[in-house]
């Protein structure tokens, strides 16, 4: 099953050749990641996935 990309805007999946990795369970580390791609209002679901272009 393709993963899609969470980012907004973001159409990468690992169905395209993209390398995406699932949300890092440490909520802490969930929020860098949140912060990295600088969405507000946004929690990412435990199947949530990151491609790896920077965002
Ligand atoms: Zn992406």
């Amino acid at each position: 099953m393709p993963s899609r990309c969470s980012a907004p805007r973001c159409t990468n999946s690992n169905k395209d050749g993209y390398c995406c990795v699932t949300f890092a369970q440490d909520p802490e580390l969930r929020r860098k990641w949140i912060d990295a791609v600088r969405i507000t209002d946004w929690e990412p679901s435990k199947t949530a996935v990151l491609c790896e272009v920077k965002h």
